[in-house]
């Protein structure tokens, strides 16, 4: 109850938050990202201790957890206003019972993901890229996660003998110009297993970049270590994308993770997810686009909720997204304006979406629409 109370005053600071529940651990610690693996909350009887559940919560959140487990770092926790049930950040990672309740809508793998897999573990959509489901581990579990169909089977990561024929399968396909890491994290590998997969790649002539999808930046983002980064230094061009969604995310151990990762020459780019709740309002877009660009990360991607089965209370109309959208032009640098798209099922691919500017068009004329509303004509010279 001392705790609760203590969380309530200091709830919006990070700090305080550290203070109140991780006071007893020494920096030395704290800054470990193996310790913060290590302490991760798994159960909701741990995430009791950090927050007011009563004991019939406690059962529901138990339902929901054994289909769709549960995980925290110490470091992401105290990001939470712990005391306030619509906390945009505990959205993302506490498990709701509209997980379960709100099953019927979605799919599994919408994406249809393991259809676009020549081999297992590598889907091949785009003819010019190649993406690597390199494991199913995260310090955080999303409760958005696109591929939260893959928690159940316990934490994995793939073997060397489950990598080969991926690796075979990329050289043997000079199509492949892009090869993406994603997962799971793939920072969750230790860094010389990491580099004995990336130099294979670079080994590859026709693989001109490398692309990291990471979410460590964001939730473990000591992960990031000088160490980390002079070993990624060496196989550039190496493209880092990661996955802020608020602005209380960008705090300074973030943005000097972000930091590191530019300083050894890997360009970090965002790729943000529209949830209800959390990051659906023009506000709160408007703060993240330029906090990212007041740290030098470029938002890349807005993405459209997937229709991932257990997100469904997560998920926001396509106009919403939109209309934030249409409020970002003209209000925040164009360097910091995602394009916002929808993930097409089935595999259809990424789909761009925006405001309609196009009014009509001729072979002498057209006519559109701006950023304030205005309609302004645009002499078409001729074809
Ligand atoms: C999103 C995605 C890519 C990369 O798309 P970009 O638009 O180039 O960022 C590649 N492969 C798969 C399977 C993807 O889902």
């Amino acid at each position: 109850m001392n705790i609760l109370h203590a969380a309530a005053q200091d709830g919006d600071s990070p700090d305080g938050l550290r203070k109140k529940f991780f006071s007893h651990v020494p920096g030395r610690l704290w800054n470990d990202w193996r310790w913060q693996m290590r302490s991760r909350v798994r159960t909701i009887e741990q995430l009791s201790q950090y927050m007011p559940l009563s004991h019939e919560q406690q059962e529901q959140l138990s339902f929901v957890t054994a289909k769709y487990p549960l995980s925290i770092t110490p470091y992401y926790l105290c990001l939470m206003n712990t005391v306030d049930p619509d906390d945009p950040i505990k959205r993302q990672a506490v498990p709701d019972t509209q997980e379960t309740a709100l099953c019927s809508f979605g799919d599994e793998d919408p994406l249809a993901e393991a259809e676009l897999s020549p081999v297992p573990g590598l889907v091949h959509r785009y003819p010019d890229r190649a993406l690597i489901i390199t494991s199913n581990i995260c310090p955080v579990h999303c409760r958005h996660c696109n591929r939260k169909r893959q928690w159940r089977q316990g934490p994995w990561i793939q073997t060397d003998t489950a990598l080969a024929p991926m690796l075979d399968y990329i050289k043997n396909t000079p199509q492949i110009r892009d090869v993406i890491l994603s997962g799971g994290d793939p920072l969750t590998f230790a860094t010389g297993r990491l580099e004995r997969i990336i130099s294979a790649l670079r080994n590859i002539a026709h693989v001109e970049i490398i692309r990291i999808g990471t979410r460590y930046p964001v939730t473990l983002p000591q992960r990031i270590t000088v160490e980390l980064c002079s070993m990624l230094t060496k196989y550039g061009p190496i493209w880092v994308n990661t996955h802020f969604n608020h602005p209380r995310e960008l705090t300074p151990e973030a943005t000097a993770a972000c930091q590191r990762l530019l300083r050894a020459g890997m360009p970090v780019n965002n790729q943000c997810v529209l949830l209800r709740g959390v990051n659906d309002t023009l506000e709160v877009q408007e703060a993240l686009c330029r906090g990212l660009l007041k740290i030098n990360v470029r938002p890349y991607y807005l993405f459209h909720t997937d229709d991932v089965q257990g997100t469904e209370h997560l998920r926001t109309p396509v106009e919403a997204g939109i209309a934030i959208m249409a409020g970002l032009r003209g209000t925040v640098s164009g360097l910091g304006l995602p394009t916002y798209v929808v993930d097409l099922p089935g595999g259809g691919g990424k789909v761009p979406l925006q405001p309609d500017y196009l009014i009509s068009g001729s072979d002498s004329e057209y006519v559109f629409r701006n950023h304030k509303g205005k309609i302004c004509r645009y002499r078409n010279p001729a074809g």
